[in-house]
Formats: C-alpha cells, structure tokens, sequence
C-alpha cells in the first residue's frame, strides 16, 4: 500500500480533510485551529462550565479547550440511566484525572425524576440537561457553557426536525447562543461546530482521551441514526457538504431569530417560555 504523506511534513499522514493530508501532529493543529476559530471569533474569556458525557466528542471538546489554555469547570449530569450512566461517569473522571480536573457530578435522581418512568424519555431528558446545565453553570459563576455538539450532530438534528415539518424546534444551529443575565441564562457555545464525526473520533483515539463506548439504551431506535447515515454518505461522495448545510442552517437561524418572550419561572426562578419552567412542570408530574 503506498504510504500518504502529510502536506505539511514528511510525516506518514492518518488523516485526510478538504483536500489535505495530515500526520498525526498536524491533524492536532488542524483540530485545534477549527476551534480556535470559534473561541476567537466569538472572543469567548472567562470561566466555561464543560458539560461532560462521558462521550467520544465531549471527551474531544474539554481536551481542545484545555489545549487553548482557558478556565475550564467540568461537570457530568448522571441521569441514572442502568447500565450506562454510572459507567460514562467513571470515564468523565478518568479524562479529568488525565488533564488534571476534579469532575462535578450533578445527579438527576437528586431532583426526582427517573427517566424510565416517562412515556417519552429523551424529551425528558432533554429538558432535564438543559435546565440542569444552565443551572450549574449560573450558580458556580461560568460565562458560559461549552457542549460537544459536532458538525455532523448538529446537521442531523436539523434534519431531523425538517423532516418531521418541526422548523420551529430550529434553534441553536449556531456556534455560539448568547446568554441573558437578567434571566439566568448563561451563554451556550459549540466548540466542535466544524468538525464532523469521524474528526473527533480521531482525535480523541490519537491523544488516548479516556471515553465509553457504549450508547444510551434510549438512543437505539432513534430516527437521527438513519439520518446521519444518510448524511454521512452525502459527505462521502462530496466533501463540505456537511459544513455548507451548517452554514446554510446559521444563516437561516439569524434570519429567522425573532425576540422570543423570555421569563423567570414562578416556581425555581430560571429562564422559562412560559409562567413555569419545562423542568418544573416535568419534576410536578
Ligand atoms: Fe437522554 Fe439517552 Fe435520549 Fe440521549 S438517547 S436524550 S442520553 S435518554
Ligand atoms: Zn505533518
Ligand atoms: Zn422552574
């Protein structure tokens, strides 16, 4: 087999990406420059609760923040789920012990709710991790909020609410959700915008970043697997299609960005659409 070389050394390249071959250290420059060009682009400063699953992409976007040098505050939301949540914990701790951070754990169970219980649990759950994570962010001072959101994800998740004729669920396809003090809304970024899938894998396998492997049991059936094949055989047969949707998606967010009517819950006093909190509602059940 001929050996391809790196377009930047002479090095053995591992990687190839929009028409350039990268050695392992250059495909950790080429990683690190993507979201660095978020991070300054948006000028992110300041101390950012990093939301950890236990994940491959999360794992990926706290060791390219912690490369970039910025005050970093790990947390990991245990939802109790069997079989899954205790063992994607113990990895989160092993990545903090890697890179020197004491993890903070937010257990669901804490606040009532088990998601077996629910007809519906990954709408629950999201709920639960939204509200949880703004939570924690506000109340140990962070600016904002980094999740391990990739290119490939968020195109997916897009796609998916388009096909199910749900474009109001349309938020958030952008890099960087500014946060409202006066509603305890912290700022959200995506740090791993950019990258797709298969980028992030590689990147955490090549830096030995510990991650689980194993899926949540909810996920199996979910429609976005289908998608993001789909999607993902897109890319193949042309490169940058993936980016050019994400980009599209971020322009049509801006243009469609109205001033939604924003609260503070009557019941926990965080940032609601309606009198009450979705999570509050969720835990009066
Ligand atoms: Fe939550 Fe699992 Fe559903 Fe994801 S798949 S939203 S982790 S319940
Ligand atoms: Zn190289
Ligand atoms: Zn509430």
């Amino acid at each position: 087999m001929n050996e391809m070389k790196c377009s930047y050394c002479n090095n053995e390249a591992i990687e190839e990406a929009y028409g350039k071959a990268y050695c392992k250290k250059h495909f950790n420059n080429y990683f690190l420059g993507r979201v660095r060009s978020i991070i300054d682009k948006f000028k992110i400063k300041g101390k950012i609760a990093v939301a950890l699953s236990g994940g491959k992409d999360s794992s990926a976007c706290f060791y390219a923040l912690h490369n970039l040098k910025l005050e970093l505050v790990p947390f990991y939301i245990n939802l109790g789920i069997k079989n899954y949540s205790d063992i994607c914990q113990e990895k989160a701790e092993e990545l903090c012990q890697q890179l020197g951070y004491e993890l903070n754990v937010i257990y669901l169970a804490d606040y009532g709710i088990e998601l077996e219980k629910y007809k519906k649990p990954c709408s629950t759950c999201g709920t639960a991790k939204r509200y949880l994570m703004n939570k924690f962010a506000y109340e140990n001072g962070c600016k904002y909020i980094a999740t391990g959101h990739n290119l490939s994800d968020i195109v997916t998740f897009a796609m998916n609410n388009f096909i199910s004729g749900n474009i109001l669920n349309f938020r958030g396809n952008k890099p960087y959700l500014q946060g409202k003090e006066e509603y305890k809304l912290v700022a959200k970024i995506k740090p791993l915008f950019w990258l797709k899938d298969k980028e992030c894998m590689l990147y955490t396998w090549i830096n030995e970043l510990a991650y689980a492997e194993e899926e949540c049991p909810y996920s199996i059936n979910a429609p976005t697997i289908k998608i993001k094949e789909w999607l993902n055989r897109l890319e193949a047969e042309k490169e940058g299609t993936l980016m050019n949707i994400a980009r599209s998606l971020w322009k049509l967010e801006e243009k469609m960005e109205k001033d939604v009517k924003l609260n503070l819950c009557s019941n926990c006093g965080y940032v609601s659409y309606g009198k009450i909190c979705k999570f509050c509602k969720i835990r009066k059940k």
